[in-house]
This record gives C-alpha cells, sequence and structure tokens, in this order.
C-alpha cells in the first residue's frame, strides 16, 4: 500500500475525493459492465450504487429514461437512442462531449479507454460557463441586430443595405439574373417638421418603412439610406416589373393617410429613381449615382413619381 506522508494511504484519500467530488465518476469493463462508480454517478441515473454496480451501460440508460432522471434524453424511441449513443462510444481513446440536464444544467463528459478496454467516465459541471456563453450570444445577436438595423424605422441601415446588396449583386451576375435598384426620397419632408414637429416626421418615416416593407417580396433588401431617403435592391426583377410596383407604391404612398400626434393625418409623396443592373462593368456605387440621376429628375419634373435611368442623365 502506498502512503502519503507515511501517513494517509493514497487508495482510501482517492477513494474518499471521488466520493465526495461534485462529478459523477464511473469505470466500465470490456463487456460495457458498471464495475465502480462513486455515489454522484449513480444518483445521475436515479440509483444507489449498489443497484448500479454490475448495470450494463444500455441498460443504466434504458433506467434513465424511464424513471424521470435528469439527463435529457430527447427521444420517442430509447432503443434507436442507445444504438445512437453506441455508435460514438469508445470512438476514441479519450473522448469529450457536452451532455444537458432537464434543469437547464449542462455538464462536460470524459471518456477514456484504459487497460485495453476499461471505460473511465467523468463528468464536470459547466452550467455557469454554457450559461455565461448564452448569455454572450444572446448580446452578440443584440448588438449585431442593432448596428443592422435602423432603430426608429426597424428596416436595415446604410450599411447592411450595403453589405447585403453587394453578396445579391454577385449572385445576379453569377447566375445572369437581372436586378433593380430603386432610390426614393420623401418629398418636402422638411415641411412635415416644419409644421407637425420632429416626432410627427419620425411618424411619417416610420409609416413609409411599413408600407414597403409590406409591399416589397422577402427576397428584395430595403433600407433606410439616409435621413428620408430609402434604397431598395430587387433581385430577379426586371426593370418594367420594378418601375410597375414602384409606381404602384407611389399611388399608395400618396393616398394614404398617416396618423400624426397633436394633428389629424398627412400624406406625403415620394419621387423615385431607378436603374438596372448591368454586369461585370457594373457596382453598386455606380448603380447608386445612377439611381440619384434618375431621382433628381423626379424631383425636377414635380417630384411624387418614378424614373427610370438614362446615359444622358448625367
Ligand atoms: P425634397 O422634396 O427636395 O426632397 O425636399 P425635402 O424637404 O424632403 O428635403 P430636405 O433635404 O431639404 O429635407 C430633409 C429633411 O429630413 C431635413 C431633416 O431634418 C429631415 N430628417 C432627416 N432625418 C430625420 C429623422 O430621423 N426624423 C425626422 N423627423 N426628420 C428627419
Ligand atoms: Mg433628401
Ligand atoms: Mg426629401
Amino acid at each position: 500500500m502506498t502512503f502519503i506522508n507515511n501517513e494517509l494511504p493514497l487508495d482510501w484519500l482517492l477513494s474518499e475525493i471521488l466520493e465526495h467530488s461534485p462529478d459523477a465518476f464511473a469505470v466500465f469493463d470490456k463487456n460495457e459492465t458498471l464495475v465502480f462508480c462513486n455515489t454522484k454517478f449513480a444518483e445521475v441515473f436515479t440509483l444507489t450504487t449498489e443497484q448500479a454496480l454490475g448495470m450494463a451501460h444500455a441498460d443504466l440508460l434504458r433506467h434513465a429514461y424511464h424513471n424521470d432522471s435528469n439527463i435529457n434524453i430527447e427521444t420517442q424511441d430509447i432503443e434507436a437512442w442507445i444504438a445512437d449513443v453506441k455508435t460514438h462510444h469508445r470512438s476514441e481513446k479519450h473522448r469529450v462531449f457536452e451532455s444537458d440536464g432537464k434543469d437547464g444544467s449542462w455538464v462536460l463528459i470524459s471518456e477514456l479507454i484504459i487497460n485495453d478496454g476499461y471505460l473511465v467516465v467523468w463528468s464536470n459541471d459547466i452550467t455557469e460557463l454554457k450559461q455565461t456563453q448564452l448569455k454572450l450570444a444572446e448580446a452578440l445577436e443584440k448588438i449585431q441586430r442593432i448596428a443592422a438595423i435602423d432603430e426608429l424605422t426597424q428596416v436595415y441601415n446604410r450599411r447592411t443595405f450595403n453589405q447585403l446588396a453587394n453578396v445579391e449583386l454577385k449572385k445576379s451576375l453569377r447566375h445572369k439574373h437581372s436586378a433593380v435598384m430603386l432610390l426614393m426620397d420623401i418629398d418636402h419632408f422638411k415641411q412635415v417638421n416644419d409644421n407637425y414637429g420632429h416626432a410627427n416626421g419620425d411618424l411619417v418615416l416610420q409609416a413609409f418603412a411599413g408600407l414597403f416593407t409590406r409591399s416589397l417580396r422577402q427576397s428584395d433588401i430595403f433600407a433606410r439610406y439616409g435621413g428620408e431617403e430609402f434604397a431598395a435592391l430587387l433581385p430577379e426583377t426586371e426593370l418594367e416589373d420594378a418601375l410597375a410596383l414602384a409606381e404602384r407604391l407611389t399611388k399608395m404612398l400618396a393616398s394614404q393617410s398617416i396618423d400624426l400626434i397633436d394633428y389629424e393625418s398627412v400624406r406625403v409623396t415620394v419621387s423615385t429613381g431607378l436603374c438596372r443592373y448591368e454586369g461585370s462593368d457594373d457596382s453598386l456605387d455606380k448603380m447608386l449615382i445612377r439611381a440619384d440621376a434618375a431621382l433628381y429628375v423626379s424631383k425636377q419634373q414635380g417630384r411624387n413619381r418614378c424614373t427610370l435611368y438614362t446615359p444622358d442623365m448625367k
């Protein structure tokens, strides 16, 4: 027998540590029979150590499933689930995997094959780590959303529009699909602010964004491009169809009464410029310049209208 300090027997010390550890610990022999476990391990399977010892690995899992243990076995077919476990089991000399409990806890399970066939299994509680990871992932998602979306109108902002539109244009080029850019600027919007106040101006922007969001397709990219300027990229759309859609939306907006605070309601109009994606020599920046030139013509010609870009509009 090995002693520490000539006083403490090492095997006694180890068994004390194992028994009082908050982590589960077990050993299976070559035939998958449980030959050693601490109380914690047996408890995980809703058993005492005496009951657990001598049981087969698969029987332990079956027992846990049928006796409402904390192990989160999400299946209607426990035999299929066990068969799947067996495909991973002993697949590597040292295997580490995560497992969750019904109570939201998480453990990291280590399996180590020793002595030509004995399988040593132990767990570490990683609940706090997992919860922190989860919170971080949620926080990251929130930050990404805040960075991508315009807070007032809840549509994409300019940065996201540029990112997504560039991806979409690459796709259009690869698949030789048409795509159309719309640049929209609300008419005399300064007057809305001046006549009804900034808060009502904000309501108009929200109503405008809502109308377009509802009317465009899921695959269309719509964004608030600046103050009262909005942009849309319509993939897989022909210029004539885009123009028809833009004209329909222009009419819809002009006929819509937008409810205001402290005032009855207001109607606004929009001027739009449209241009088509011209393929490999074209780019998002070039399209924005052309759409803006067409938008300028809409303004010049009296607003509340849509204009297709033509090369004479430089
Ligand atoms: P035009 O028909 O030529 O486009 O005239 P306009 O008045 O719409 O254009 P102008 O560029 O002179 O005014 C745009 C106004 O939009 C000025 C600015 O204060 C307002 N604006 C920009 N962002 C916001 C916002 O977030 N909320 C509100 N309420 N107003 C905004
Ligand atoms: Mg403007
Ligand atoms: Mg304007």
